[in-house]
């Protein structure tokens, strides 16, 4: 058998992915490998498929108990031959495993780091024909990572004792520089095939979310996912015990987990969300660790994480089965105190000296800041967090709630000034809270302690309420033209570039979100739903995804496995979608391989048979089969907003106001007006503009420190030029403007037939 049967066969999937091939053949060669790919990427058949492949055995090191028991329940389910050795088994299952194993009953084992100094194992290895060692998490073996343990060397030792070195492949979703070296370096891969994939997870759609009241949105959010499975992360004990209450009261199928649980308890309960007994879970970060459930639908963060790094995580166990899913965080300003509050409270490390722990504190506060500014930006968020990780962050994603708000623009040159000149006033001695309270005139005992209203700058923002005034703060802090410090004190103060703002050479703009929060929960309920099974079942559809889904719940308790190590949610919709009536149809449908089909394929079959009534039917939306290509939905970003990218008919293209010059933002402004509500989303200035950048008419470069627009000759020739525009505050500054030509350039391009 070659690869690609195996990949059919055991695990019913018609291709690879991107960067499985090149790991299995690379493994296949011989040739260790390090594969680097975030959570969902599928690193497992990475390891698995050539497992199969190689003469000997695969040991896959694993520090998770619970990792690999689901590991292996999957493997088992798909009818291959694996086990696990691990402290949850007794001494006498264990010799009895690896006494089967030196038999050449399985063809990979899974085990923890620890097992692998101990006699008995040792034993079986010197006996086993070993093909290869898999490192799983890897960045484990790192001391410079967070997750460092010890007995992640002990891999080392034993490869050492071993009398033939077998190939060494090992994975990890988190890897910095530094943790990527160490992995290369401790382990000792030999001349490794090194393979980083993105860190994007395309499926995943972000959110930070202010509401008023986080139970509410949450508990509404909930019941608009009724049935589907998620995680709510709390930061405090009290808060999940409080939440979980609620919810519970309100009849919510609801799981609990923190450290203050009894062993017991927390078993019961991960295990009731796992095997969808409850779908929703409300914990502290201690919960989940090892947790591979796949069909994890949604990622609340009640509040705000201490790190990106931690969030990332967190959110990151959305969505496993690539299916789209959402991470949403929901952000008060309260978060931040509290965050500081852990912080300033976090005991000192007896290893450390004051230096290092200062450093550790340095670091902390830093992370905590551009975790701060995550809830904070208006860019897109997938932007931002990959950047924050070292990749390029695209500008817009298209499916994050950034890129799919509404903003209003405003101009607040005027008070920025104001800002500005109020913190120099100061001398840059205050932080964002006295100065907002300050510009806003108020006269609370803290600010009248500071004699706040000596300065000249008091009240002089008097029109806006602290939190407007805050947020513009927050603008100028976005912009660069503000600093905050990096101590406690976190002060004020003035970059240079606010010179340009002060003598009126440079705008700047606030961007607002135009919707109010609290509607936005129900208002995304139509827009994300677009791109789930609702999106592409039709009634009939999602009532025949129900049969299946309880065919599986039944499956489930007869084999006690999760419901998705039978099958996923994603292979019960494309049956909905294809609704096969017989063996060839069925092992079409995407996850299905043989041993699945041959275990319970007619036990589906028969129930699609008698849903249907022996009558073909058509269970989705739209002409083609929709499952196949929606991993570029999500890319391209039109499937999740219902609406369709900017567009004109023919007819509304013709009833464009021609004029002798606009600018892109009028332009933008008269499109919209024509379009159809409805079905199309907006067009801004901003993006016409990306266009004319993109198809080189135009161009953006930094002069001097100021960013300036120019027209380049092939922009000439279709009609762009350069005029001057004066600002509030008078200035003059040049700006592209848009003859007849160019303007019917852009009608044109705009239409679809
Ligand atoms: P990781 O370990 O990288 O987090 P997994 O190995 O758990 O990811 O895989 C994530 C999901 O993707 C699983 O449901 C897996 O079955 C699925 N998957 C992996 N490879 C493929 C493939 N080539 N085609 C379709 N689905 C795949």
């Amino acid at each position: 058998m070659d690869k690609y049967s195996i990949l059919k066969k055991y695990f019913g999937y018609p291709s690879f992915r991107e960067g499985q091939e090149l790991m299995i053949d690379s493994i296949l060669n011989g040739q260790d490998v390090l594969g680097i790919m975030p959570t969902g990427a599928g690193k497992s058949i990475c390891y698995q498929v050539p497992a199969l492949l190689l003469p000997g055995i695969t040991i896959v090191i694993s520090p998770l108990i619970s990792l690999m028991k689901d590991q292996v329940q999957s493997l088992n389910q798909a009818g291959i031959h694996a086990a696990y050795i691990n402290s949850s088994l007794t001494e006498s299952q264990i010799s009895k495993a690896l006494r089967l194993a030196a038999a050449g009953q399985y063809k990979i084992i899974y085990a923890a780091p620890e097992r692998l100094e101990t006699y008995e194992f040792m034993q079986f290895a010197y006996q086993a024909e070993i093909s290869m060692l898999t490192v799983d998490e890897a960045h484990c073996i790192s001391q410079w990572g967070q997750d460092f343990r010890p007995s992640y060397l002990k891999i080392v030792q034993f490869v050492r004792r071993l009398e033939k070195r077998p190939v060494i492949s090992a994975f990890t979703a988190t890897a910095t520089e530094k943790v990527k070296e160490d992995i290369l370096c401790v382990l000792g891969l030999l001349n490794p095939r090194t393979l980083v994939t993105g860190f994007d997870r395309k499926n995943l759609y972000f959110a930070v979310e202010t509401p008023a009241k986080k139970d509410i949105y949450t508990m509404r959010y909930i019941k608009e996912h009724e049935a589907e499975s998620g995680i709510i992360y709390c930061s405090t004990r009290k808060n999940v015990d409080k939440l979980y209450e609620k919810l519970a009261a309100a009849g919510v199928l609801a799981a609990k987990y923190h450290a203050g649980l009894g062993n017991e308890e927390r078993r019961q309960n991960q295990e009731d969300f796992i095997y969808d007994k409850k779908p929703v879970m409300v914990a502290t970060n201690a919960f989940g660790m090892g947790i591979d459930k796949s069909n994890v639908r949604y990622v609340i963060h009640y509040n705000m994480p201490q790190s990106l790094e931690n969030y990332y995580q967190e959110a990151g166990r959305a969505g496993r089965d690539g299916e789209p899913s959402e991470c949403i965080l929901l952000y008060s300003a309260q978060d931040v105190v509290v965050s500081r509050f852990l912080l300033d409270s976090k005991e000192p490390n007896d290893e450390q000296t004051r230096e290092e722990a200062a450093q550790v504190r340095e670091r902390d506060e830093e992370r905590l800041r551009a975790m701060t500014r995550y809830c904070q930006t208006t860019d897109c968020l997938r932007g931002y967090i990959l950047r924050y990780f070292g990749e390029n962050g695209q500008l817009r994603c298209e499916n994050c709630r950034n890129c799919t708000r509404e903003y209003e623009e405003t101009d607040i040159t005027k008070e920025a000034q104001k800002i500005i000149s109020c913190i120099l006033e100061v001398r840059q001695r205050y932080g964002i809270n006295v100065t907002a309270g300050m510009l806003a005139g108020e006269s609370r005992a803290k600010l009248r302690e500071y004699g706040v209203s000596q300065y000249e700058a008091f009240g002089s923002l008097k029109e806006y309420k602290e939190n407007e005034i805050k947020a513009m703060i927050q603008v100028l802090l976005a912009e660069g033209l503000l600093l905050m410090t990096a101590d406690r004190y976190s002060l004020l103060k003035v970059l240079s570039g606010a010179d340009e703002v002060m003598q009126g050479n440079r705008q700047v703009i606030w961007k607002k979100a135009k919707q109010n929060p609290q509607q936005a929960a129900s208002e995304k309920k139509t827009d994300k739903n677009s791109l789930r099974r609702s999106d592409l079942l039709n009634s009939k559809g999602l009532e025949l995804f129900e049969r299946l889904r309880a065919l599986r719940m039944e499956i489930a308790r007869e084999k006690s496995v999760p419901p998705y190590v039978i099958f996923s949610d994603k292979t019960l919709v494309d049956m909905c979608v294809k609704a096969p009536f017989e063996k060839q149809e069925m092992m079409k449908v995407t996850g299905v391989g043989e041993n699945k089909y041959e275990w319970y394929g007619e036990r589906f079959l028969k129930v699609i048979f008698e849903f249907s009534g022996g009558e073909r039917e058509k269970y989705y939306f739209g002409e083609t089969d929709p499952v196949q290509p929606r991993s570029e939905y999500v890319q391209q970003g039109t499937a999740r907003a219902k609406k369709a990218d900017f567009y004109l008919t023919k007819d509304q293209a013709e009833r464009f106001p021609y004029a002798e010059r606009y600018l892109a933002a009028e332009i933008a402004e008269q499109l919209n007006e024509l379009r159809d509500e409805q079905t199309t989303k907006k067009t801004s200035g901003a993006e016409l503009f990306r266009r004319m950048q993109a198809e080189e008419y135009a161009g953006e470069k930094r002069i001097n420190g100021i960013w300036k627009k120019y027209v380049t000759n092939k922009g000439q020739e279709a009609g762009l030029f350069i005029g001057m525009r004066s600002s509030r505050t008078g200035k003059e500054y040049e700006d592209i403007y848009y003859g007849e030509k160019a303007q019917r350039m852009i009608v044109e391009h705009m239409i679809k037939m």
